[in-house]
């Protein structure tokens, strides 16, 4: 049973044909990189796989159940999923405690010990429990960006979406946050993951798509990929990555 399938789904704004057929499945503890040109539809792939937009057409597979089907609830299947992305959306109001339980204990009901003894095993796992009490403005970029997904983990998703999560981060801290994908990936977590950080793609990714206006232009292995280009899409892309020491 694959985790995640996506069946010829279809996406536009307005006149805009923003996704085109996009098909592609991920199985249990499977890593996928998208990659591609700013514009090139990885939030908006990530957003309708979440249901934050309504698609034109196809459908999207949660683990055997329709997510696109008329009658479901979308609360319910997004709280199956982790999403996390670019800009960091921590409550500044909340200590990182708070922030991390409010899921939990609001959505899933979780009792607020049984919520924080989780969150501070989460916390001490990745080196964050100093932090526990300290309110997000306190935190570095990176911090800040740790304990976003580790809020998006508390409640043991079926599938992971992190949609350019370092590039609101000072290089320095870009590392720290891929440090934690990357165990998230050895403890076997499904992940659907947009980034510009080439490098980290080949660690972690089990295949890499490659968007180019809406469409995949080409996937497979990382690093065949990457080492042999077919299209002059991908190619461009990698010089530009290249250019931009990403690669
Ligand atoms: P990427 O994440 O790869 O940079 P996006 O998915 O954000 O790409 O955007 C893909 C295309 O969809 C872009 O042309 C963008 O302008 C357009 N787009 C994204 N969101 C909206 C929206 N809410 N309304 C209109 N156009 C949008
Ligand atoms: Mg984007």
């Amino acid at each position: 049973m694959n985790q995640l399938s996506v069946r010829n789904l279809r996406k536009s704004f307005g006149d805009e044909l923003v996704l085109r057929d996009i098909s592609f499945e991920l199985q249990p503890h499977q890593v996928t990189v998208v990659i591609g040109a700013s514009g090139s539809g990885k939030s908006t792939l990530m957003r309708c796989i979440n249901l934050l937009e309504e698609i034109d057409d196809g459908q999207i597979i949660l683990a055997n159940e329709d997510i696109t089907a008329p009658d479901i609830n979308p609360d319910v299947v997004r709280a199956k999923i982790g999403s996390v992305f670019q800009s960091f959306n921590l409550f500044s109001h909340l200590t990182v405690l708070q922030n991390i339980t409010l899921a939990s204990r609001k959505v899933h009901g979780v009792k607020r010990e049984i919520a924080e003894d989780q969150a501070m095993e989460l916390l001490s796992r990745f080196g964050l429990e100093a932090k526990a009490r300290s309110y997000p403005d306190l935190l570095s970029g990176g911090q800040q960006q740790r304990v976003a997904i580790l809020r998006a983990l508390i409640t043991k998703p079926q599938l992971l979406l992190l949609d350019e999560v370092t590039s609101a981060l000072d290089p320095i801290l870009i590392a720290e946050v891929l440090t934690l994908i990357a165990e998230l990936k050895a403890e076997g977590h499904t992940m659907l993951i947009s980034t510009h950080e080439m490098g980290f793609a080949l660690k972690v990714a089990d295949e890499l798509i490659f968007l180019q206006h809406g469409e995949i232009a080409e996937r497979g292995n990382p690093h065949e990929l990457l080492a042999d280009p077919q299209s002059e899409g991908l190619r461009a892309f990698l010089a530009a990555m290249r250019e931009a020491g990403r690669l």
